[in-house]
């Protein structure tokens, strides 16, 4: 899979690609992430300008339609693209549905909006999906396009040591990941379940299932009836 993320600022997410799980699958060439540099497609090389006052007035800058074109037309030249997802807090809620979904693809692009946004064209005619990462605003869709890269990249097999554990996380089944506990077996007079500790791994299973439906109930009500894909 290859994911290149358009950005006015790159940098911001070299680190949330550079360490453990990610860092791993882009050294396995499990995946691979091309950080753009929206400036190099600025309309003037000097000020290497990529945003403008919004039309009719009130604060804030918009980043302009060319350079996005201009970036977006020539990564179209080299592949074509199954998505082209523009972070914004008005898009689809991300959720584990959907990123199963995206970690099918092959080539997508992230567009990372920065200021007010992007001029309202680039949503019109350029993106193909809109994606938010939760009702909350940030102040550029770097930091969600990293949450979003994250997860999808998680679930592509063999990045996960134990491919297994991706799919027992939280919502693959529609229901919560039950508690986990590690050594000691007693701290502070606070024990681990006597149960995790029998070496009987389908009682252990058992008891997992049931602690995900109890923790679903309590935190989550609603997962039991979203749809599954
Ligand atoms: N004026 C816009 C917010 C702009 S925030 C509005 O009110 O809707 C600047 C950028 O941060 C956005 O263009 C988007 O790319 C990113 N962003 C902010 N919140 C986000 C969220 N919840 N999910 C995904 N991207 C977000």
């Amino acid at each position: 899979m290859r994911i290149d993320i358009i950005s006015a600022v790159p940098a911001l997410m070299e680190s949330a690609f550079n360490h453990s799980i990610l860092k791993r699958a882009i050294a396995n060439n499990l995946v691979e992430i091309n950080l753009i540099n929206l400036r190099d497609y600025s309309i003037n090389n000097k000020q290497k300008q990529i945003d403008d006052y919004a039309f009719g007035g009130g604060a804030g800058m918009v980043l302009m339609i060319e350079p996005i074109d201009k970036c977006i037309s020539e990564l179209k030249l080299k592949r074509t693209y199954d998505e082209i997802i523009y972070m914004s807090p008005d898009g689809e809620l991300l959720n584990q549905n959907n990123c199963n979904r995206f970690s099918l693809m092959k080539n997508i692009i992230i567009l990372c909006g920065h200021y007010k946004g992007v001029d309202e064209r680039v949503r019109q005619h350029l993106i193909t999906k809109e994606i938010s990462i939760g009702d909350y605003v940030l102040s550029g869709g770097e930091l969600a396009a990293c949450v979003l890269s994250d997860s999808i990249i998680r679930l592509i097999p063999g990045v996960m040591n134990d491919e297994t554990s991706a799919l027992s996380d939280s919502f693959q089944d529609n229901l919560l990941a039950p508690p986990v506990y590690t050594r000691p077996a007693e701290y502070n007079t606070w024990k681990v379940p006597e149960i995790l500790l029998s070496g009987h791994t389908e009682n252990i299973e058992k008891w997992r299932h049931t602690e995900s439906i109890l923790r679903t109930k309590e935190r989550r009500p609603g997962l039991f009836n979203s749809d599954k894909e």
